[in-house]
């Protein structure tokens, strides 16, 4: 095993949460990592593995001992319509795997660079009314549990379902199995409408689509409605100038160019934004695998909150969101997004037990977020949503509690399974207690 000591620092993707680790230890095999939670266990120390650090809460951060899997064989199997995954192995690496076999994940979320494990371990999800999140997917489970001892969650385990979304304060995953199916393409289209046609259609749309999203640059008018379905129609390539420019890598510096003008001045973003609407999202069609539509090139670094209503609170959500952009003295200088999630039963998914709409409230300029996210949050509290746990939040464990039915559940699933507490780090201890 490598180590390296000192107070080393760690950060996330976005910059809104940092630590300094004791030390980063990289185990050669599992029996190593086995070996190295026992210690930590014994000896009252903490450990934590960050996936690829993409999310915006301090979820990862390794505040004690930083273990790092990036020496254990980065597996990826595929078995009929079953993949075996090592947890470390980012999402893009397993999606290339199973497209080489005629495989595909039944739902992707908008970027693929977080590890399988660090995906499943927050509730990421997609869109699609009929799509729970990813982790609805996990047929079984390989851990090194807080006691370091190798622990199989098997299909029909009475942990599994649970343990789905652990917000990896079970265990350390070394394998997920996850369900796949056949390699498709999804033919996507684009409309522009105003809000309220958006909001009359919604339903209707959300039973006709597998994928549907609603993309909102505020201020600038309209709404984007993209939609998205399998299709044997033939590839039409990018088939749009500004997808193009996004995958040449040309949109990206232009976009990070019109924000950085916007936090000078941010009395110019509503015009920036109807020059983006104007030009960067014409109605379009295209047909193009499954990856290439449902996500993008990593946007600029931005924050976001990201929480998850009831679908039975649809209309009441989204009059109360749009009105208090409206009012706002402000305006956020990035999009803002609705997506669609079905229902699943790992006890602390976002959308556990109700089919659910999630408000994405996103931004780039730290003094207008600082002001936006506590209104949003406070629209959420009144609405019973949970916030999504890689996302921005500052709820404690007692309100969380309220939010989820089963919530005792997992706290006796975590009990059991990291009896020291031996996962814990500051973020854990607010969000799920001591
Ligand atoms: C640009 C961008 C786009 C995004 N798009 C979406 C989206 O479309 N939908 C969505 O839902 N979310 C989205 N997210 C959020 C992101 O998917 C989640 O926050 C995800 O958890 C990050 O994965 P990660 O590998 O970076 O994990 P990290 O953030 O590093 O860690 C998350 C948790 O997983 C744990 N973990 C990681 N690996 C292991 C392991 N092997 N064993 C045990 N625990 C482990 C960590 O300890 C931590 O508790 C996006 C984030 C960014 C930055």
């Amino acid at each position: 095993m490598s180590t390296v000591g000192g107070r080393l620092p760690w950060a996330n993707w976005a910059g809104t949460a940092s630590c300094r680790a004791a030390e980063r230890l990289c185990p050669r095999d599992e029996a190593e990592l086995a070996t190295l939670v026992a210690r930590a266990a014994d000896q009252g120390r903490r450990v934590k593995v960050p996936g690829s650090g993409h999310s915006w809460s301090a979820i990862a951060a390794p505040e004690d001992r930083w273990i790092s899997l990036e020496r254990l064989p980065a597996t990826v199997q595929v078995d009929g319509d079953i993949v075996r995954v090592a947890g470390q192995v980012p999402l893009h690496r397993l999606c290339a795997a199973l497209e080489a076999q005629g495989r595909m994940l039944p739902n992707l979320g908008t970027i693929t660079q977080q590890a399988v494990a660090g995906a499943t371990a927050t509730g990421t999800h997609g869109t699609g009314a009929g799509l729970p999140v990813l982790s609805a997917g996990v047929v079984g489970m390989r851990m090194v549990d807080g006691r370091g001892q190798v622990v199989e969650l098997d299909e029909g385990h009475p942990d599994l379902q649970d343990a789905r979304v652990h917000l990896g304060a079970l265990g350390i995953v070394t394998e997920l199995r996850l369900r796949t199916i056949a390699h498709g393409r999804l033919e996507e289209r684009l409309r522009s409408m105003p809000f309220s046609q958006a909001l009359e259609q919604w339903e209707e749309l959300a039973a006709t689509h597998r994928h549907l999203r609603l993309w909102w640059l505020p201020r600038a008018g309209v709404v984007q409605v993209y939609t998205a379905d399998l299709t044997d129609a033939p590839d039409t390539g990018p088939n749009a100038l500004a997808v193009r420019l996004d995958r040449w890598g040309v949109q990206q510096p232009v976009f990070a160019l019109l924000l950085a003008l916007a936090r000078l001045a941010p009395a110019l973003v509503p015009a920036i934004h109807r020059f983006a609407q104007a030009t960067s999202f014409p109605d379009r069609r295209r047909v193009e695998d499954a990856r290439k539509v449902l996500t993008m090139p990593v946007p600029p670094r931005h924050q976001e909150v990201e929480l998850s209503v009831d679908r039975a609170q649809t209309r009441q959500a989204l009059q109360a969101w749009w009105a208090l952009l409206e009012r706002a003295p402000y305006t956020p200088d990035f999009i803002q997004e609705l997506r669609l999630v079905a229902a699943d039963d790992a006890a602390l998914s976002p959308a556990t037990g109700r089919d659910s709409l999630y408000l994405g409230a996103y931004c780039t300029n730290p003094a207008t977020a600082a002001r936006y996210f506590p209104q949003v949050l406070a629209l959420g509290r009144e609405l019973g949503a949970r916030p999504h746990w890689g996302k921005q939040f500052d709820h404690g464990a007692d309100e969380l509690a309220a939010l989820y039915p089963r919530w005792a559940d997992f706290q006796a699933l975590r009990r059991r399974h990291d009896p020291a507490g031996v996962f814990r780090n500051g973020f854990l201890d607010r969000v799920l207690g001591g």
